[in-house]
């Protein structure tokens, strides 16, 4: 690095209620410096006491967001991830747990010599620790920490603690963003600017006065309104921002920055403004717009029983990999959710998959719905639908096929049936124990492995690669006794783990788009650059 700088610091909190878009907008602000040609980094903060997201249920948490460094964390991420086009690790992520266990195992290791070691200032120092890691780690002039939950909350009091503490320190350094929620209820028609002010009010509480609102509503912040926040929540006018519903979240840093929201963030921080380059994000969105003839993918798997929003969180990063690649390909991604247990119930059921472009069968755990999903592959095998598996969808595939084509009926995963005369899918002994022994946190075959790719096959031929990495998040393996036979039969093993030996990526020859893959391309997609796999398979449903 030629100069050295002065790494500043934007605190993003959410006041009253959650789920308005906090990731979103912090992952924006990052895309706004980055447009400014600055170096920046995101951290995402989870108050609760788990350790990692890996053993939370994704209908209730969201998808688990995977990084290289083989971090199980939270979907924010992988937004931080898209909009700013970097790769995150485990320093850009802590939860209250995560904080707790290295301020203890630091204590039993007498790293505090002794002295009494209490919640306040030793855990906002760890919070802290782990900021200005982050921020070095990434040579960041800008660190960009969303603080998960909204102010008032018990939970997020210590981080917050953190945040004051580093103004305190140097208070040219650090500012404070809230993103709040200003509601038009349907009775009055009108938006209501009180509970922002209570929010406003919360974090003065705790001894912080925000720098900047972010007033996320249905429709934008008039004038009047405006002019209330600033007043009631001692902001500048200039910097209650606007943050009205928008048809794609791409969008918003095109919002925020028609807003000069970058260059006042910059001022605040004390440093000089800056043009910002943002013709790749309009470009991009006009290229969204523009996609007006539909792609429609049908994903098949279970979990989707419990109403459209929580399905669509915990497969997030797929979802948005579909988006990438239909735009790339000009498509308008139409996405419907097949419930496989529904293939159960009525065997005819599957032939409404003949209305699809193609189908995806994303990862899970468990055996509900199996049968339903292995009838769907097959429904694609068969009818030569684009099919990309991703995980266990690559896994069922291969026992699709060991039962359907190489007539092993009882073929599966020792996960559903432990008793399989034909493991296709099995466990080694290190993850078997694991599960015996309840070592279920951050267990898994987790994160960046390198697979080396076959020539000539499509999946190779859309990397224009011979070695990739991907991120992995499983327990079980494809089995190596049933290699040569199934790929011989015409499901060839397309990409191989170099030092392992542990089947990677499944591709069928005969069939226009048939891939299967044991790690989550998913995680790797970014909005201007969709990842070559599902690029490929929207390619092959266009036809
Ligand atoms: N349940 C499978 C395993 O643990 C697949 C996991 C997944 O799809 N993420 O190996």
């Amino acid at each position: 690095m030629s100069k050295s700088h002065h790494p500043k610091f934007i605190f993003v909190v959410g006041g009253v209620l959650s789920g308005v878009g906090k990731g979103v907008t912090t992952a924006s602000l990052g895309a706004i410096f980055k447009a400014k040609g600055m170096r920046v980094t995101a951290l995402k903060i989870d108050p609760y006491v788990n350790v990692d997201a890996g053993t939370m249920n994704p209908i209730e948490h969201g998808e688990v967001f995977v990084t290289d460094d083989r971090d199980e964390t939270d979907q924010d991420m992988g937004n931080y991830e898209r909009f700013l086009d970097v790769d995150l690790d485990s320093n850009s992520y802590m939860t209250t747990g995560r904080v707790y266990l290295t301020v203890i195992e630091n204590e039993r290791a007498m790293k505090y010599k002794g002295k009494c070691v209490q919640v306040v200032p030793d855990v906002p120092k760890e919070v802290i620790r782990r900021i200005a890691t982050a921020a070095k780690n990434h040579r960041a002039e800008i660190t960009i920490i969303e603080v998960g939950g909204t102010v008032g909350e018990y939970e997020n009091i210590l981080f917050l603690e953190a945040a004051r503490m580093m103004k305190l320190a140097n208070p040219a350094d650090v500012a404070f963003v809230l993103v709040s929620y200003l509601p038009i209820p349907s009775h009055l028609g009108e938006m209501k600017t009180k509970p922002t002010q209570h929010a406003a009010r919360a974090l003065n509480s705790v001894g912080i006065n925000s720098d900047v609102i972010i007033a996320r509503g249905e429709y934008a912040l008039d004038k009047p309104r405006l002019e209330k926040l600033a007043v009631f929540c001692g902001v500048k006018p200039e910097h209650c921002i606007s943050a009205p519903d928008v048809p794609s979240i791409y969008q918003i840093p095109l919002t925020l920055e028609e807003q000069n929201l970058g260059n006042k963030l910059l001022k605040i921080l004390n440093l000089k403004t800056r043009p910002s380059n943002l013709k790749p994000w309009q470009d991009f969105l006009k290229r969204i717009q523009s996609s007006t003839r539909e792609v429609k993918i049908a994903v098949v798997g279970k979990y989707f029983g419990t109403g459209d929003y929580t399905l669509a969180d915990s497969y997030h990063s797929v979802i948005e990999s579909i988006k990438h690649a239909a735009w790339f390909n000009d498509r308008k991604p139409i996405l419907d959710w097949i419930d496989s247990e529904e293939f159960e119930r009525d065997e005819n059921s599957i032939k409404k998959l003949s209305r699809y472009d193609g189908v995806i069968v994303p990862g899970g755990f468990g055996t509900r719905g199996i049968e339903g999903i292995i009838r769907a592959i097959q429904y694609a095998r068969e009818h030569k639908i684009p099919f990309l598996g991703l995980c266990y969808g690559m896994q069922l595939a291969t026992i699709e096929f060991a039962r359907n084509v190489l007539g092993k009926k009882d073929a599966n995963t020792v996960e559903v049936n432990p008793q399989t005369t034909d493991p296709i899918i099995f466990i080694n002994p290190v993850q078997a124990k694991n599960v015996r022994t309840n070592k279920y946190g951050g267990t898994m075959r987790l994160g960046a492995y390198d697979c080396a790719l076959r020539q000539g096959t499509k999946t190779q031929k859309a990397y224009e690669m011979d070695l990739i990495s991907e991120r992995h998040r499983h327990r079980y393996e494809f089995n190596n006794a049933y290699r040569a036979e199934m790929d011989a039969a015409g499901l060839q093993v397309v990409g191989i783990n170099p030092e392992t030996d542990l089947v990677e990526i499944v591709e069928l020859s005969d069939h226009p788009f048939f891939v299967g893959t044991q790690f989550h391309p998913e995680f790797k997609s970014r909005p201007m650059r969709p990842h070559p796999l599902f690029r490929e398979f929207i390619k092959a449903a266009k036809k």
